[in-house]
């Protein structure tokens, strides 16, 4: 059966997430996606983890559906916690996810990390131990937890981000690297931008949403090929641990272009920078630091060229979410009314989100939309698009209709380039 699965989310217990993150809500948005494994999310705090406990209900081994539905939609416990450390009297921060198959287990891991975190504080919760503590600790809770490192580009709180200082997974965790399987690639960087750094060779690249509300749900997510039968938390874990093209089928990904962290630049002063044209590490306008994006670290870290592609790659997909592209058509907020009327419109009639962004028949789509959408969709499947990069916390456009051109930017920068 295909599982196509997105491994971490956000409950509305974490910092800066919507108030309408409920069980409910996640499952009916999977529906609607097409995903039917989903993270719980911050299984570190009491609250959510008593709403879970009361909420789901054992389904294959190690996994869970919502008590009394008879959708396909299963959930698997997993929360990010942030290790807070220092090396070397230099301060750190990286995000990690952890998967448990069972209460138990979650419940042992947060006794650990309760002694040095207030867990009620954050869904995703400060912990002042080392990422290789962290590990440790989920692994002496239960033998089959799994860790990844999360998003490990971004600059503030990924392993290999440029504000960790970082340069490998193995400084990153020291010898708990050894039990470090798989790292999710984060929005603003995609497959190829990973395959270039011979350390992530031995990991699965993941992708997935890390949301903050529910329609974000699978803006990034992983499909694998399981047998119906043996489908377990172990199968799963199993599946990615192998790295295989035969199970791990592919990745959805943003255009690395519309992550937040793409290109260097500073915001306040909207200056946005391509580090391969521009090696620079102050604003050309105010002088403060840039935040170096993800481009520029992952071209230092990198010892393979560009455009190198390892043996049995995982393929991926470059796509936009459906509720993005109807926005971008019709001009309007994504959260507007008209938007939500078209998405429901093509969801109910066409398929699941995944099925109509992926593999649809445009006729199909066509016959539920308009044409400019049937026309964005397809630029999307083509990569026929414009894109303007994001930079310092400004999230990319991807422009599908081709109708602007060039990045927008301050008068003052502009002219410096020139
Ligand atoms: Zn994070
Ligand atoms: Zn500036």
């Amino acid at each position: 059966m295909r599982v196509i699965a997105d491994l971490h989310i956000h409950s509305r217990f974490a910092m800066a997430c919507s108030d309408s993150i409920t069980v409910q809500g996640m499952h009916d948005t999977c529906v609607e996606k097409g995903i039917n494994l989903i993270a719980t999310g911050d299984t570190t705090h009491p609250t959510w983890l008593k709403e879970l406990k009361s909420s789901l209900e054992p389904a294959e081994p190690g996994l869970f559906k919502m008590k009394g539905s008879q959708s396909d939609v299963r959930f698997i416990l997993g929360g990010e916690v942030s290790a807070v450390f220092n090396v070397n009297g230099q301060s750190k921060r990286i995000h990690q996810v952890i998967l448990m198959p069972n209460f138990d287990s979650v419940d042992a891991l947060n006794d650990i990390l309760s002694k040095k975190s207030d867990l009620k504080a954050d869904g995703r919760p400060q912990v002042w131990m080392s990422g290789a503590e962290i590990i440790e600790a989920a692994l002496k809770a239960d033998k089959r937890a799994f860790v990844f490192p999360a998003h490990i580009w971004t600059p503030f709180f990924g392993a290999l981000g440029a504000k960790s200082g970082f340069s490998s997974l193995k400084e990153a965790y020291e010898d708990q690297v050894k039990n470090i399987y798989a790292v999710e690639m984060g929005l603003s960087s995609n497959s190829p931008m990973n395959w270039r750094i011979s350390e992530l060779r031995n990991c699965a690249l993941l992708a997935n949403s890390d949301m903050h509300s529910l329609p974000k749900i699978g803006r990034e997510m992983n499909v694998f090929e399981i047998d119906k039968e043996a489908l377990s938390y172990d199968t799963f874990i199993k599946a990615i641990k192998d790295n295989d093209r035969k199970t791990f089928k592919m990745v959805l990904k943003f255009f690395p272009e519309e992550g937040k962290y793409h290109f260097d630049g500073h915001r306040e002063c909207i200056v946005s920078i391509d580090p391969s044209k521009y090696n620079i590490k102050l604003c050309p306008v105010c002088g403060k630091k840039l935040v170096i994006g993800v481009m520029h670290r992952v071209n230092d870290l990198a010892d393979k060229p560009e455009g190198y592609v390892p043996k049995d790659a995982i393929p991926y997909f470059s796509t936009v979410p459906l509720r993005e592209v109807i926005a971008y058509v019709l001009k309007k907020g994504d959260a507007t009314a008209a938007v939500e009327n078209q998405y429901k419109k093509l969801v109910s009639e066409v398929g699941t989100e995944f099925d109509i962004l992926v593999n649809a028949p445009i006729e199909k789509i066509a016959a539920s939309s308009t044409p400019e959408i049937v026309e964005a969709i397809s630029n999307m499947r083509e990569k026929k698009v414009n894109i303007v990069a994001g930079y310092a916390g400004v999230f990319g456009k991807v422009d599908l209709l081709n109708r602007e051109r060039g990045q927008p930017i301050s008068a003052s920068w502009k002219q410096k380039m020139l």
